[in-house]
């Protein structure tokens, strides 16, 4: 295997039984975590779980081998019926929800979906009228959450599943009658072996959507399955995407472009920058299906659609570039360095010696949403539009940044919750005022600095 999909594969770090958004390569550079967010946030590497046996049993081990318990989920403790079961580690269980989790958070009604029969995919949630970019499309509830990570119970006859087969059966009946029913109604692709415990964990491991409890240190990764969410169907080119608040335990769905009436509501289940072989491998092997999206259509092999000049493409990518798809080589090639490279660029950029010159900076982030548009990846184009908006503001052109400021506030892509209210009220108030801005005059100031040396 050549080493670029060698490289892509070390970025899967992608959970073994959980969908997992797509994966961002770069780490977070002081400069540029300066600009806030979302260019400050962790690199994915660094949100998903441990995967590796040696790393999973470190967390462990720092988080002290705590025990998983079933915690009960209720509005309040007036409340007679849970609506969630939280299989949880000892670390969490005086942490969240103590006095009850107060309401549901209000979802747009009348609902603008409808959970119908798609062909080709059982039920789906379908868009019923026209849906905008940025639109929450609906907030929910998890039924049931369990650790990404669970101890191996040798113990157990079932094995490691087993134990936690065992407490879903135990504390089931506490749910409330409408979340019993909606739970064992959802898909389970894994096979039933026997046991009638295994419906649980297998309609559990099917539906789960990675979600973080913070306040873990060591074990923050766990999934949930939500009544309607979790009926959203996979595109390797998805239209939607989820963020989860863990204060309110609730999850929000959005849409990543315009959706029509009439047009299925998708998520991505794996890695999206992977090879169509390597998701579809992915995807038969955790949910036993096979992605029949217009990005995994076998097409015929072609050159790049523009010069590759970075030594990057000579090293790795030149023996494969004839033999891989066009969507593949726009994915796993031009996206994936993109994401690369991104905060080299920038602190390049904004140095007084660089050599790069406005354009080339601003193409190359240009570019970026050509090519993420064409490849339907809407959900990682956040970062490329910030850099375009801190880009005017580092020049001092204030039009362009609130040009651009106001293209990232309409996706609405904000984390769920609190921190969300304030990564949107922050690009609200640069945008008003964009000398507030935290690249405001940097490229102005670092031109003069480089003029001086030169003079000097
Ligand atoms: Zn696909």
């Amino acid at each position: 295997m050549s080493s670029l999909l060698d490289t892509l594969l070390a970025q899967a770090t992608g959970l073994p039984s959980v969908a997992t958004s797509n994966t961002h390569t770069q780490s977070t550079d002081p400069q540029v975590a300066s600009l806030g967010w979302p260019l400050n946030r962790p690199p994915d590497s660094e949100l998903a779980p441990p995967t590796a046996q040696q790393d999973v049993f470190k967390a462990f081990s720092n988080a002290g081998f705590p025990q998983m318990t079933a915690r009960v989920c209720r509005e309040s403790f007036q409340s007679s019926d849970a609506f969630c079961i939280w299989l949880c580690y000892s670390d969490l269980n005086n942490e969240y929800g103590n006095g009850g989790w107060g309401p549901t958070p209000l979802s747009p009604t009348p609902p603008p979906y409808s959970i119908q029969p798609v062909s080709g995919y059982g039920l789906g949630i379908v868009a019923n009228r026209p849906i905008k970019t940025g639109e929450t499309i609906l907030i929910e509830r998890p039924i049931a959450i369990y650790p990404a990570n669970i101890t191996s119970n040798s113990m157990h006859t079932n094995g490691q599943w087993g134990a936690i087969e065992d407490m879903y059966e135990t504390v089931f009946p506490v749910l409330g009658e409408t979340e019993k029913s909606v739970y064992m109604e959802l898909w389970n692709c894994k096979p039933l072996t026997g046991t009638l415990g295994n419906k649980f964990t297998g309609i559990a491991r099917t539906n789960g959507l990675h979600i973080r409890f913070t306040r873990s240190q060591f074990l923050p990764s766990y999934a949930g399955v939500f009544p309607s969410i979790s009926r959203c169907n996979h595109c390797c080119g998805p239209n939607a995407d989820t963020s989860f608040d863990e204060d309110t335990m609730s999850m929000r769905l959005f849409a990543l472009r315009p959706i029509a009436a009439g047009e299925q509501v998708t998520i991505g289940y794996v890695v999206t920058f992977l090879p169509a072989m390597f998701r579809q491998a992915e995807l038969q092997q955790k949910y036993l299906f096979t992605c029949e999206c217009k990005h995994c259509k076998p097409t015929v092999a072609s050159t790049p659609s523009r010069p590759l000049k970075h030594p990057y493409w000579a090293s790795s990518a030149g023996g494969i570039l004839s033999s891989v798809s066009p969507s593949d080589q726009r994915r796993c090639i031009q996206i994936a360095f993109r994401t690369e490279h991104a905060q080299k660029m920038w602190v390049e950029w904004i140095s007084p010696s660089s050599k790069d010159t406005d354009r080339a900076f601003f193409d190359f982030h240009e570019d970026a949403l050509v090519v993420l548009a064409q490849e339907g990846l809407e959900h990682t184009r956040i970062d490329h539009i910030a850099y375009l908006a801190h880009g005017c503001a580092a020049l001092g052109d204030a039009d362009g940044f609130k040009r651009w400021g106001n293209v990232l506030i309409s996706l609405s892509a904000w984390t769920h919750g609190k921190e969300g209210v304030l990564q949107m009220k922050a690009w609200q108030d640069w945008v008003r005022e964009p000398t507030f801005s935290p690249a405001w005059g940097l490229r102005v100031r670092s031109k003069a600095k480089g003029k001086q040396k030169c003079l000097a």
